[in-house]
C-alpha cells in the first residue's frame, strides 16, 4: 500500500513535541509490514537541513489568495530512517528556523497544504491513502474531496489523526480566499462557530478520524475547546489508537546520547552512572531520589503547578530529594522555576530550553518522571520513562490513564486524579516510600523496562484501518 503522511513535524528533521516522534516512527514500522510509506513536511531552515543532503525533484507554484508562491520539493538523500522524507521549501514562508509561532502561521500552513496537493496530483502513481496529522494539514481532506483542481485525487481515502485537539488553527471568513476555489454551498464543511476551522474541517471531511489513545477519544467528546458536539456527531467514524515508541531510537542499550548504556540486567549500575552524571552537571545529590519533569511548560502539562509543588516539598522536607526540570514554554512558569533555584541550591535545578540529548540522559538517570498533565492525548514521555526504567508519576488522563497502572493496583507507576500542587507532592511522597523499599523499587524498574510499547501493534492497527477504506 502506498501511504503518504503529511505533517508539520517529523523526527529527526523537525521536532517540537510528540507529533514529530510519531510521524518519525509510524511510517518506518508501516514499511516493515511491506508498505511504501513516506512523509511530506515543510522544509524548515534548521540545523537538520544544513547537515543533510537533499535532491530537488519538483518545482511549481502554490496560489494563496492573490499570491503565487514558488515551491520546491526536496527529497532527503543520505537517509537511513526507513522511510522517505519529501520536504517542501516555500521561500518567504518556511525559510525560518522555528516550526511554529509566527504571526503568519495560517498563511504558511495553508500554502504548504496547497503545495503538497499540487505536487501529489502530478505524481505518476497516486497514493492509496493520505494520512494527515493535526490542524496544520486539516484542509487536505476537504480540498481532496471538494476542490475541482484536485479531482484526480478525489477518491483517495484520507485518515486524520488528532494529536492535540486544543490547537485548532481557526481564522476569520475574511481569509476565505486563501483556499482554492470550491462551490460556495460547501462552505459549511470548513466552518465551526462562525470561523474557518481546519481541525473541524478535517473531522467533517476525513474518511476516518483517529486520536492517539482510546481515553483521549472519550475525553474530547466532552472537552475539546468547543468541538465536542462535532466530535460526537462524527463518533462512528472515529477511534483511538494508542501511540507506540520507536524502540530503535529509544533503547537504553544502544542510545548513543547516554553516559552509560544498560538493559534490564544492568539497569541498577547503568542508571546509577547516568544519574551520577546528571547530579554532577546540575549540582544535585546522587544519594537522594531524583524526580524530573521533561516537557512544554504550559497549563496543558500541569507545569503551572510545578513551582508550587517544588517549593512545598523542598521547604517541608529539605534535602530528602532532588528535582530536575527540563522544559520551555510560558514565560511566567519559566521565571517561577528559575526563581526557586537560589533557595534550593543542591537539591533543585531547572534547565529552561529544548535539549534532545539532555532529555535522553534524564530518562536514563532519573528515578521518577512527573507528568501532572491536565490534558495528555497520549503522552510519550511516560513510555520513554518506562523503557528507561524510570517510574512515571502521572495524573490519570488521556493516554496516561491507558498506559500507567498505580502500584496500589498491582501496577508499576504512581497515579493521582486531580491536577493540583498537593496531588503532585502527595504522589512524590508515595514515590519516596517506594524508593526506600529497595527490593520493590528494583523489581519495578526491571518490570517496566520489559513492557512492550513498540509501534508493532499500533502500526498494524493503522494498516487495518487503511484497508477498511
Ligand atoms: P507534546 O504534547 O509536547 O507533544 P508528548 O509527550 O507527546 O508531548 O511528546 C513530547 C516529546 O518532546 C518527547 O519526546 C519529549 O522528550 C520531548 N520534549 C519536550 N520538551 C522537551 C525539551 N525541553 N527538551 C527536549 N525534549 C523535549
Amino acid at each position: 500500500m502506498k501511504i503518504v503522511h503529511i505533517s508539520a513535524e517529523c523526527y529527526p528533521a523537525a521536532k517540537a513535541g510528540g507529533l514529530a516522534d510519531v510521524v518519525g516512527a509510524l511510517p518506518k514500522y508501516q514499511n516493515l509490514l511491506g508498505n511504501k510509506a513516506s512523509v511530506i513536511m515543510p522544509h524548515y531552515y534548521t540545523k537538520f537541513r544544513t547537515e543533510n543532503q537533499f535532491e530537488a525533484i519538483h518545482t511549481s507554484f502554490a496560489r494563496l489568495g492573490y499570491f503565487d508562491y514558488t515551491f520546491h520539493v526536496f527529497k532527503l538523500l543520505n537517509n537511513n530512517l526507513g522511510f522517505d522524507i519529501f520536504s517542501i521549501d516555500i521561500p518567504g514562508l518556511f525559510d525560518r528556523d522555528k516550526i511554529y509561532s509566527y504571526g503568519d502561521d495560517t498563511e504558511r500552513f495553508i500554502t504548504f497544504q496547497i503545495a503538497a496537493l499540487n505536487w501529489i496530483k502530478n505524481l505518476e502513481i497516486i497514493p492509496d491513502i493520505i494520512h494527515c496529522h493535526d490542524q496544520h494539514t486539516g484542509f487536505i481532506p476537504f480540498m481532496l474531496a471538494n476542490v475541482w483542481e484536485y479531482r484526480k485525487l478525489k477518491k483517495v481515502p484520507t485518515v486524520f489523526t488528532i494529536h492535540n485537539g486544543a490547537y485548532q488553527g481557526q481564522f476569520g471568513f475574511n481569509l476565505l480566499h486563501y483556499l482554492p476555489p470550491f462551490h460556495s454551498d460547501l462552505t459549511g464543511l470548513i466552518e465551526w462557530h462562525r470561523a474557518i476551522n481546519p481541525l473541524a474541517a478535517a473531522i467533517k471531511c476525513a474518511y476516518k478520524v483517529t486520536t492517539v489513545s482510546p481515553s483521549y477519544m472519550d475525553e474530547i467528546g466532552y472537552s475539546m475547546n468547543g468541538l465536542e458536539g462535532l466530535l460526537n456527531a462524527e463518533r462512528s467514524k472515529s477511534m483511538g489508537i494508542l501511540n507506540g515508541i520507536d524502540v530503535d531510537v529509544w533503547n537504553p542499550e544502544t542510545d548513543s546520547m547516554l553516559e552509560k548504556n544498560y538493559n534490564e540486567k544492568t539497569v541498577e549500575t547503568g542508571k546509577a552512572e547516568n544519574k551520577k552524571w546528571l547530579c554532577k552537571e546540575f549540582n544535585l545529590d546522587p544519594s537522594k531520589p531524583l524526580f524530573t519533569f521533561i516537557g512544554r511548560l504550559v497549563g496543558e502539562k500541569g507545569a503551572d503547578f510545578l513551582p508550587e509543588a517544588v517549593y512545598k516539598l523542598l521547604t517541608q522536607y529539605p534535602k530528602q530529594q532532588n528535582i530536575l526540570i527540563l522544559g520551555t514554554g510560558e514565560k511566567h512558569i519559566e521565571q517561577a522555576l528559575w526563581d526557586l533555584e537560589p533557595q534550593f541550591k543542591g537539591n533543585y535545578c531547572s534547565y529552561i530550553g529544548y535539549n534532545e540529548k539532555l532529555s535522553h540522559l534524564i530518562y536514563a538517570g532519573a528515578d521518577f518522571l512527573l507528568m501532572p498533565s491536565r490534558v495528555e492525548p497520549c503522552g510519550l514521555n511516560q513510555l520513554y520513562a518506562l523503557r528507561y526504567g524510570t517510574i512515571p508519576i502521572v495524573r490519570r488522563t488521556g493516554g496516561l490513564k491507558d498506559t500507567v497502572v498505580d502500584i496500589g493496583d498491582d501496577g508499576f507507576g504512581i497515579c493521582h486524579d486531580q491536577c493540583t500542587a498537593w496531588d503532585i507532592t502527595y504522589s512524590m511522597e508515595r514515590a519516596k516510600i517506594l524508593y526506600k523499599d529497595k527490593t520493590a523499587f528494583k523489581n519495578i524498574r526491571k518490570q517496566i523496562m520489559q513492557i512492550d510499547h513498540s509501534w508493532t501493534k499500533a502500526s498494524s492497527d493503522y494498516i487495518e484501518l487503511y484497508k477498511s477504506l
